[in-house]
């Protein structure tokens, strides 16, 4: 099929991009590379051994999006495109409502238009708010403190109102749990600018000594350890997640969670990097991290039961492929 990737040229977006290819679609990347660069374009060329074809636009832009309808005959659209620093969409929230959500729609439209029915949304776990673990696709939503987690609530219901409508319209909404690690050539992964926010490059950049020490965000939740328990899934599994949704597309909307269905805490986490990388990572506890939840991981049932799919790579894996790309590729990126 030829696949429209929204976002392609990101972090979950290029090692999709990978797997679509490696399972021999056709892929169309349109990025406006606002968060990352066209080199990630050349790394996936140089994995995959195959073509790609690339559009510098904005996914907002209703004419730019029609165009590559018009050039191209696409049969699916899997969109990535969006803003996602949770505390930056506090601060600038209509950026992200118009972001996220306009470019939704732009693709909605065009699906429309162009009579494309298949479409693969990046959800997120964060989506269920504070709900009892672990996170279930049939529970009622709760709200989620924060713009960023709107645009996808609210992005799930569009998508799922226009199925409604449009009986031949199916949509997946991958919920996502917590994407971590990288391809294991060590030529694309998660390149965040700046300090991180996130806990596995935060941990990687300590390693590195390029960060002091980690700061572990509370160790009084009520859990194993005392931190926070989340369920990290490596970024390869992520993506070959979405080529089983996009095989099994089905008639309306459905939501799949993509977690490995087991939680690890901050503490475990740190652990298995240091016996993975033989490294050590300093730390020390600090305060808890307003808005955090003490722990969150999937019921993966669904995903495996409708789409046969399950994640197959370990907290082990994540750390080592994690390591290997913040040592490997962003030496080079970083010394030009
Ligand atoms: P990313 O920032 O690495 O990739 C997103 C890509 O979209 C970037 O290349 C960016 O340049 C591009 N983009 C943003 N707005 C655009 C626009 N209007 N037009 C064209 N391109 C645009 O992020 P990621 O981690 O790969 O996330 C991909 C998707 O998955 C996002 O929608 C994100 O919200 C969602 N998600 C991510 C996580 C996570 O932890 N990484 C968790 C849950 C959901
Ligand atoms: N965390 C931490 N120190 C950091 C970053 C994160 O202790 O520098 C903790 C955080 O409190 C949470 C877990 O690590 O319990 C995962 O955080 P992350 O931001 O990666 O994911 P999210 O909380 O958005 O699920």
């Amino acid at each position: 099929m030829n696949i429209l990737v929204t976002g392609g040229a990101g972090y979950i977006g290029s090692h999709t991009c990978v797997a679509l290819l490696k399972a021999g679609h056709k892929v169309i990347v349109a990025d406006n590379l606002y968060n990352s660069t066209n080199q990630a374009l050349d790394k996936i060329k140089q994995i995959s051994k195959e073509e790609l074809t690339f559009y510098q636009i904005d996914v907002t832009n209703e004419s730019a999006v029609d165009d590559i309808f018009t050039n191209h005959n696409i049969d699916g659209v899997i969109h990535f495109a969006g803003l996602k620093a949770v505390g930056q969409s506090i601060e600038i929230p209509l950026t992200y409502y118009y972001n996220n959500i306009v470019s939704t729609m732009v693709l909605a439209k065009a699906c429309k238009k162009y009579h494309v029915n298949r479409f693969v949304f990046s959800s997120s776990a964060t989506v269920y708010g504070d709900n009892t673990v672990p996170f279930v696709e049939t529970m009622n939503l709760l709200p989620t403190t924060n713009p960023y987690g709107e645009t996808k609530a609210m992005s799930e219901r569009i998508l799922t109102d226009i199925a409604k409508a449009n009986p031949e319209f199916s949509v997946a909404l991958l919920r996502y749990f917590n994407p971590v690690g990288a391809h294991e050539s060590g030529l694309i992964g998660e390149a965040p600018n700046g300090i991180p926010n996130n806990l596995m490059p935060y941990v990687t950049q300590v390693a590195k000594g390029k960060l002091e020490k980690l700061r572990v965000f509370g160790n009084d939740y009520p859990t194993m350890d005392g931190t926070g328990v989340r369920d990290y899934i490596h970024v390869v599994d992520l993506a070959e997640g979405h080529v089983a949704a996009l095989d099994n597309l089905k008639e309306g909307a459905h939501v799949y969670n993509l977690g490995t269905g087991k939680g690890t805490s901050v503490l475990e986490l740190v652990k298995a990097f240091e016996k993975a990388n033989g490294i050590e990572v300093p730390y020390e506890i600090a305060d808890r991290r307003p808005g955090d939840i003490a722990s969150f991981y999937a019921d993966a049932s669904k995903a495996k039961r409708e789409l046969g799919w399950t994640a197959k790579r370990d907290i082990i894996a994540m750390c080592r492929d994690a390591w290997r790309f913040e040592k490997k590729y962003k030496d080079l990126v970083e010394s030009k």
